[in-house]
């Protein structure tokens, strides 16, 4: 029992002198927290260059106040443009995490050249709208016939039938007053 004694914590002394030894290392690990953040501070105030490449220092963060907005917009410029300064770009952005804003390298890939494809694809449907004026002009004359066509089927559907439909009813009228009927009857039965 009495060689246990040293780490005794049962009886009040023993307690007290735990009590010194963790306050002596509270102490000590209080001073190393002192020591690191002082470290840390001085690190962060250290003058860094710009990471936009602008040339100028910083006052310890990696750019300058929106520089870095302003390269994160240059990079991702270059992404879109694509080619080896978009893969350039794509490496330069990965390697700033915070100018990611969450984005995946798969979606910069994805990105990469978007502007070139946007405007191929805006090529490809300019010279396919070149092509069909180009198909109408080479034969406006089926195009006209077409329109002269449908002119003509409106004014067979329409003209014939009014015209059809007004002489039977002027007939019927015209016969039904003959006979004395009255008017309204005889446009009935004549439709
Ligand atoms: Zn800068």
């Amino acid at each position: 029992m009495n060689e246990t004694a040293t780490t005794d914590t049962t009886t009040v002394e023993g307690i007290r002198a735990e009590i010194e030894a963790l306050q002596e290392q509270l102490t000590a690990k209080k001073s190393e927290l002192r020591a690191l953040r002082g470290s840390t501070a001085k690190a962060k105030a250290e003058p860094k260059t710009c990471g936009c490449g602008c040339g100028e220092l910083t006052r310890g963060g990696d750019f300058l106040p929106g520089h870095d907005a302003r390269f994160r917009g240059r990079l991702l410029t270059a992404v879109d443009a694509g080619g080896p300064e978009g893969e350039a770009a794509i490496t330069a952005l990965l390697a700033r995490p915070t100018l990611l804003h969450g984005a995946t390298e798969a979606e910069l890939r994805e990105r990469l050249g978007s502007e070139q494809r946007q405007r191929d694809a805006k090529v490809a449907r300019e010279a396919e709208r070149r092509q069909a004026k180009t198909a109408a002009k080479s034969k406006p004359r089926a195009k006209k016939g077409g329109r002269v066509d449908r002119t003509e089927q409106q004014q067979g559907t329409r003209s014939p039938s009014v015209a059809k439909n007004g002489a039977a009813i002027r007939n019927a009228a015209q016969q039904h007053t003959d006979h004395g009927a009255p008017r309204s009857e005889g446009i009935d039965a004549a439709l």
